[in-house]
């Protein structure tokens, strides 16, 4: 494929300003809602050709995502896209000063496997409701839900538009060699630093949505049963596969006994069986070992199985784990739960506060204190308290990383503006044209200007 050409393509197509018109954003929206309908079941299929993920499961953590974004542009595009009308201060009376939110251009999307609908679609949802054309990299390693995308995008839209590209690593290196008024990346942050290498040769800006170790602290003041159930489901959604999911547990040492026990019965109670289409089976064989070499059978309290045919890991849970343990010294991306311990509260915070900027960071606790230190005192992307990974299903809210997790944010109005650029324009009037900012200047000018400013 001659990626040049179909850059050129883009190029061209957007200079006709057709992608600025909101009746073509709108109808294009309209079109991938569409689109994406008639697809349905041919979506779910390979996502379940990919790594055996159920309806259900696709329905809820993809498909309903992209569907809620189309709506929520859809709905909101007239209020984003409206210039935005500002004060105007009183050296540039008398004049009108507003923001425009200009489509920055030509932008390229890159995704990961893990929701591999939601994280190349909805950015590219944002995009197309921003006024720009896409060129979309989806992960190969989901290399059928890759296909499906392709498929079902290029199929319904011209290339010079949108267009979805089928390959791995020697293809988006040479995608990554041409000029993008802007990358939106998510992946590891190993990757991440290369794209961001690349878009450094152009000035081109990023968005990295990057992953890390996110941390989930457990006090004694919270409701056990409830936090189990929460951080259970949150964890071991996706086979444990979720860039937010709770990496590892830190729980006040009084209670780790009942707190491993309230985990261990909420496991049992999900049911994740070998043959259970609610539990997700690894991407792939490499990432299967790369698990399963984690796991220190002398430290699993509970799971610890596994069937390589299968791909399939049980939930398992690790305890009296150390922060030297090979499963403390990478993002884990699989469902294995290691559980440290601490003492006081702030020993939590600081341990914390030493590692990476994680991604996600969770609490659990009913301490009107507690809550105050986590939010004031550690950096993370976002997180929730008392609860996990829900906090970015809620649009208002903006979802990125910091620090190692990332740069830059999106979702919702968020999404649109991460595709935008803010253009300020003051607009003046042609009349009453003080004479004070022109020479000759005088003392007494000079006296004006500082009463004035
Ligand atoms: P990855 O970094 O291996 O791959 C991501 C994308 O980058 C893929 O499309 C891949 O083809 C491409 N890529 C791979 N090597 C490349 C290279 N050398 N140059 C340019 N592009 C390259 O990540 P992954 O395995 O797909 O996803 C897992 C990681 O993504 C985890 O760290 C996870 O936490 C993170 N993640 C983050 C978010 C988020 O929203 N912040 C969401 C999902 C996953």
């Amino acid at each position: 494929m001659n990626f040049e050409e179909l850059h050129r393509q883009q190029q061209t197509f957007f200079n006709t300003q057709k992608t600025k018109n909101l009746k073509f954003r709108k109808r294009s929206l309209e079109k991938l809602r569409d689109v994406i309908l008639a697809n349905e079941a041919f979506l779910y299929d390979a996502i379940y050709a990919d790594f055996g993920k159920s309806r259900f499961d696709t329905y809820t953590t993809e498909i309903s995502f992209i569907l809620r974004d189309i709506s929520y542009y859809l709905k909101n595009l007239n209020a984003f896209a409206k210039p935005q009308k500002v004060k105007t201060n009183l050296a540039n009376q008398f004049g009108n000063s507003k923001i425009y939110h200009e489509p920055l251009g030509n932008t390229l999307i890159i995704g990961a496997w893990n929701y591999p609908y939601q994280l190349s679609l909805s950015p590219m949802v944002a995009a197309m409701a921003a006024g720009n054309t896409c060129i979309v990299k989806p992960s190969e390693v989901a290399e059928n839900t890759m296909k499906a995308m392709a498929k079902i995008i290029n199929e319904n839209f011209p290339p010079e538009y949108l267009f979805v590209v089928e390959g791995g690593i020697p293809e988006i290196t040479e995608i990554l060699k041409l000029k993008f008024d802007k990358i939106f990346f998510t992946g590891s942050t190993k990757v991440g630093q290369t794209v961001y290498e690349a878009a450094a040769k152009h000035l081109t800006p990023v968005t990295l949505e990057l992953g890390g170790k996110s941390p989930c602290i457990v006090t004694a003041s919270c409701d056990y049963e409830l936090a189990a159930k929460r951080i259970v489901w949150g964890k071991f959604l996706n086979g444990g596969q979720t860039c937010v999911a709770p990496d590892y547990l830190l729980v006040d040492e009084k209670i780790k006994d009942s707190f491993l026990d309230a985990l261990k019965s909420q496991i049992i109670k999900f049911n994740y069986l070998p043959e259970s289409e609610h539990y997700t089976k690894i991407i792939n064989e490499r990432n299967f070992q790369r698990i399963v070499n984690l796991i220190e059978q002398e430290k699993v309290f509970f799971g610890g199985t596994y069937d390589a045919e299968k791909r399939y890991i049980s939930p398992t849970i690790l305890q009296d784990v150390t922060w030297d343990d090979a499963v403390m010294q990478e993002e884990i991306f699989g469902p294995v739960l290691p559980v440290l311990t601490f003492s006081g509260f702030s020993e939590a915070l600081h341990q914390i506060s030493m590692r990476d900027k994680p991604l996600a960071a969770y609490l659990f606790s009913t301490d009107k204190d507690d809550k105050e230190q986590f939010v004031n005192k550690i950096s993370f992307g976002g997180g929730c308290i008392n609860d996990v990974i829900m906090h970015l299903s809620n649009d208002y809210l903006p979802f990125g990383g910091v620090g190692k997790s990332g740069i830059g944010n999106y979702h919702g109005k968020f999404g649109f503006e991460a595709f935008s650029h803010k253009k300020a324009i003051l607009d003046r009037a042609t009349w009453g044209e003080p004479d004070l900012k022109y020479p000759p200047y005088t003392e007494k000018k000079l006296s004006w200007i500082k009463k004035l400013m």
